[in-house]
């Protein structure tokens, strides 16, 4: 069935076929828990299905599967790693068609969005396929007495924490490294979006993922999740959600010393000069801010303009955002629903609060229906203007499709305010002038910059935050640093 019959069946029925209810856990899909929770299709505010709470020992077999599988998977020769990586990616593109259609029933983004992530997903897989052979140390000359190298070890058995706004590509950009790495795999997937992990847990195994190395344990992240931060057989964790959440989970582990990524999120400008060109500003605020609802760790959410600019760009912005279709995801869309309510509310609160103040609302400001069908989850594309530098909207993560605008005079404000959060995951800058650009750039206090172009780079470059927007890095590489462990070996020359 296509992508369009698998949508089609689910508008009518309001149900998906053969949706997993248990845990994966040892290469299989455990027998479904008798405590359920409901999952929600944010399109819609209605259940469409069940799923397994976990309990403790749930989480306690995966990761024993998973220290089991993990002492194997290290023996396999890196070339047999790669050609099973290059199996996943193959059937995540053949079951493209249902996992974009479960992501957005899941998680209330587009159709369009989630065949991006499944396709990025899918890439994920291959790009680390190809460093699963690659992964070399390196010879150290110590003189003429000793002969020295380095080589890279996984480091055991990782444990992945996955939010609602990314689940199939976050769950491909910590399982893909760690599986090259010749690591073990335990996956919790956010509780509003259990289901794209449990699938793909399904295509690994059927892909020769041996069984026990990649398990999926749903449920709630006080019960499970923090039940695997404070496992001392998890060797890796890997986190990305909420600054306070990753804070907890790093006082978790702490006691056992587990290594830690934390992605948590940013507030992230795009700065824009006079000598940019409005139109393309303009589309890249658009972009920024709207893909995914807002709901992205780096979503392009302050807008930082030359005054000289401001009208023409707010301008074509605001006409834009007011013309936006909010909707369904499965029936094409321009922007999707908010995963859950309780984040809309989150997001309701925000922008009242701002109201509250006396903020210049260009468009939007509420929370909104699909109005084909009355239903659903959703918040109007929202620009506030001129803000001040100490504003809430400026410094808080709102994480839905809310812009803020600020306003600047000189190269140097601009470098001011662009840093003036907490946070510090992407920044863009928009100028002809390339020494301009360049000096804005070293000058960011963050972990990715682009120039010209909201969403350049891709998956081959490294990606994580400073500040409190999180350490450690994904993708590219830099990805795989996390999974292994560098051991320099001296041999003596002496006869
Ligand atoms: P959260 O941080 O609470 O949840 C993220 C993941 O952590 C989920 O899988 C959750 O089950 C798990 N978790 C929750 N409590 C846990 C605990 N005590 N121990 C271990 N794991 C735990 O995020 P949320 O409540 O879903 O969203 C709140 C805010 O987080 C949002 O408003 C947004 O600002 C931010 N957020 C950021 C990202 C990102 O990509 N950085 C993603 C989702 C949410």
């Amino acid at each position: 069935m296509t992508a369009h019959d698998i949508a089609q069946d689910y508008l009518k029925t309001g149900r998906l076929a053969a949706l997993p209810d248990g845990h994966f856990i040892d290469g299989k899909t455990t027998q479904p828990s008798n405590r359920k929770m409901e999952s929600f299709d944010p399109g819609r505010a209605e259940a469409f299905a069940e799923f397994s709470l976990g309990e403790e020992t749930d989480m306690d077999l995966a990761i024993a599967s998973a220290e089991t599988a993990a002492r194997h998977w290290r023996q396999v020769t890196p070339g047999e790693r790669c050609r099973i990586l290059n199996n996943v990616a193959r059937l995540f593109r053949e079951n493209a068609d249902r996992l974009s259609v479960i992501e957005v029933v899941d998680s209330g983004k587009t159709l369009a969005e989630a065949q991006g992530d499944i396709q990025s997903s899918a890439r994920l897989f291959e790009y680390y396929a190809g460093a699963a052979d690659k992964l070399d140390g390196r010879s150290v000359n110590l003189g003429p007495a000793y002969t020295a190298f380095t080589v890279r070890e996984p480091v055991g058995v990782t444990g992945h924490i996955i939010p609602w706004n990314y689940p199939t590509s976050t769950f491909a950009r910590g399982v893909a490294p760690a599986l090259a790495a010749g690591c073990s795999v335990v996956a919790k997937p956010a509780e509003t979006t259990p289901f794209t992990a449990l699938v793909m847990a399904e295509l690994l195994c059927e892909a020769g993922v041996p069984a026990g190395l990649v398990n999926v344990v749903t449920g709630l992240g006080a019960d499970i999740g923090a039940r695997m931060a404070r496992d001392p057989r998890i060797k890796q964790l890997t986190f990305t959600g909420s600054v306070s959440t990753g804070i907890n989970v790093a006082q978790m582990a702490a006691p056992n010393v587990t290594r830690l990524t934390l992605e948590l999120g940013g507030k992230s400008p795009l700065i824009a000069f006079s000598d940019a060109d409005p139109e393309k500003v303009a589309d890249g605020a658009y972009w920024a801010i709207f893909s995914n609802s807002g709901q992205i760790c780096s979503a392009g959410s302050r807008l930082i303009m030359h005054k000289a600019i401001r009208d023409d760009v707010l301008a074509i912005l605001g006409e834009r955002a007011k013309s936006i279709r909010t909707a369904h995801g499965l029936t094409a869309p321009d922007m999707g629903a908010i995963n859950s309510e309780l984040h809309l509310s989150r997001i309701k609160a925000h922008v009242e609060a701002a109201k509250g103040r006396g903020a210049h609302l260009l468009t939007g400001g509420d929370v909104t229906v699909d109005t084909d069908t009355g239903k659903g989850w959703f918040f109007q594309p929202t620009v506030i203007a001129d803000l001040e530098p100490d504003d809430p909207a400026v410094q808080e993560e709102i994480f839905g499709p809310v812009l803020s605008v600020q306003n600047f005079d000189t190269e140097d404000e601009a470098i001011q305010l662009a840093n003036g959060t907490e946070f510090g995951l992407i920044a863009s800058v928009y100028t002809q002038d390339v020494g301009r650009a360049m000096r804005v750039a070293s000058a960011m206090d963050c972990g990715q910059v682009s120039i010209n172009d909201y969403w350049a780079g891709g998956l081959e470059l490294p990606f994580g935050g400073n500040k409190k927007s999180g350490y450690g890095r994904e993708k590219g590489w830099e990805g795989l640093d996390a999974y292994t462990k560098v051991k320099s070996i001296t041999i003596s020359n002496a006869s």
